[in-house]
């Protein structure tokens, strides 16, 4: 493994697999998907049989215990599809809920949701976001009451991913004030929860998105993850693996949108030549490739750094999200530009991978969240090292 090409052969195997799957399952159905704005269940239990699913997690789960990287790969290989929203979809199934069930949960938990999660058979979703608190984790408002033998969960959830076809939900609550708070994996057969599809999204339509209704809702005692009053702590702890998914699969993006333009660019004649021979054109196509490099080299680095410091990887997995998710934008972009007026219809797959990555630097944490720790940080390490900036006369 290098630094440059951290794939072993084990992990091209599997990359192998998991394009001859996309090219035959999900590529010649997707747009249908989109156009009917439905999540296919059945290719999460293909995901599932297929081992996917579990490629990171322990193999006495029905994992196969391999590292970040083959992760990375399916994430790589999601993207070239440009079905984002089944993509989308799939990772928060696999990468937002079953980390922190697999960290923090009990032998019993994993067997009962953990395990059939691998296999695709119970659909997961993560739930923190409410209609009033986003960004601001500790603003959330949906409590769950103390009963003794079970909490009593009042609230509500929004924009959550899988929110709709979900068997659990892993949902943060609190019970008083500050910072008070837990993680329940709520299942969503009980009485008192309901979820009704949210539609109105820019993109990202073949993903189901819900918001989420707790009314009286009586969750047994065992749905408690790790330590009641924890919560808060959990869910900061296990937000890196997912930027950094977002992070693989916005660099995969932006070089699937660099090469549709480059090949549109050969193809495309103007003024009786084709448009990939004007300089201007060649400078885009230059600058796009610019961009989609250091995306995939930023996000290498961020998954290399997580995998050998685990959290303390935090202020380049913070960067990496921030700079993947703008740059992925242009270069999806300036693809839509060199395609002209047939880059804006739905005949090219741009306009649809240009309204799926608007969601980058929303979702996962927005760029001025990412900004907020970036800055702390950076402005700390120069605190920190002050001694050693005044010895290089900077000061
Ligand atoms: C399609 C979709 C799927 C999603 N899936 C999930 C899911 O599965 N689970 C889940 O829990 N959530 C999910 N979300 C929610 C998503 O994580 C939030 O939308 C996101 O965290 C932003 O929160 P917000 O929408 O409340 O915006 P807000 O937090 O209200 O932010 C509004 C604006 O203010 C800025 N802002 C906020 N705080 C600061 C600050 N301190 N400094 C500077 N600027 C700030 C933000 O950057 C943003 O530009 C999803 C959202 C969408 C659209």
């Amino acid at each position: 493994m290098s630094a440059f090409n951290p794939f072993t052969e084990e992990h091209e195997l599997l990359r192998q697999s998991v394009r001859e799957f996309i090219r035959q399952e999900i590529i010649p159905f997707a747009d249908e998907w989109e156009a009917r704005k439905e999540c296919p269940r059945h290719i999460f239990e293909r995901m599932g049989e297929l081992g996917f699913f579990g490629v990171t997690f322990p193999e006495e789960y029905g994992g196969s215990g391999m590292d970040l990287w083959a992760a990375a790969v399916i994430a790589e290989e999601l993207a070239h599809s440009n079905a984002g929203g089944l993509a989308m979809s799939l990772y928060a199934h696999a990468y937002l809920p079953l980390p922190l069930i697999n960290a923090v949960g009990t032998e019993e938990q994993k067997l009962k949701y953990l395990a059939p999660a691998l296999t695709g058979k119970k659909i997961a979703a993560l739930a923190i976001t409410e209609p009033g608190a986003g960004s601001d984790v500790g603003g959330i408002k949906t409590t769950a009451k103390d009963m003794g033998d079970h909490y009593l969960v009042n609230g509500s959830k929004m924009f959550i991913t899988n929110g709709t076809m979900a068997d659990f939900i892993v949902t943060v609550v609190r019970h008083g004030e500050g910072y008070n708070m837990s993680v329940l994996i709520i299942d969503t057969s009980l009485p008192g929860f309901k979820a009704i599809p949210v539609k109105n999204k820019l993109g990202m339509h073949s993903s189901d998105t819900g918001q989420l209704f707790f009314e009286d809702c009586k969750v047994p005692k065992s749905a408690l993850l790790g330590y009641q009053g924890n919560g808060f702590y959990y869910i900061m702890n296990n937000l890196q693996e997912e930027r950094l998914i977002a992070c693989v699969m916005g660099a995969a993006t932006a070089q699937w949108a660099l090469t549709k333009a480059i090949l549109y660019a050969k193809e495309r004649e103007a003024f009786g030549r084709p448009i990939g021979n004007f300089q201007v054109i060649r400078h885009k196509i230059a600058k796009m490739a610019i961009s989609a490099e250091a995306c995939r080299s930023f996000a290498y680095r961020a998954v290399h750094e997580f995998i050998e410091h685990g959290p303390a990887s935090v202020k380049t997995v913070s960067m990496a999200k921030a700079f993947i998710c703008d740059e992925t934008f242009n270069v999806v972009n300036e693809a839509l530009q060199i395609h002209g007026g047939w880059g804006y219809m739905e005949d090219y797959g741009i306009a649809r991978a240009l309204r799926d990555v608007r969601l980058m630097t929303v979702g996962a944490g927005t760029t001025e969240v990412m900004h907020e720790i970036i800055s702390k940080m950076v402005i700390d390490d120069v605190r920190h090292s002050h001694q050693f900036v005044k010895a290089r006369g900077v000061v």
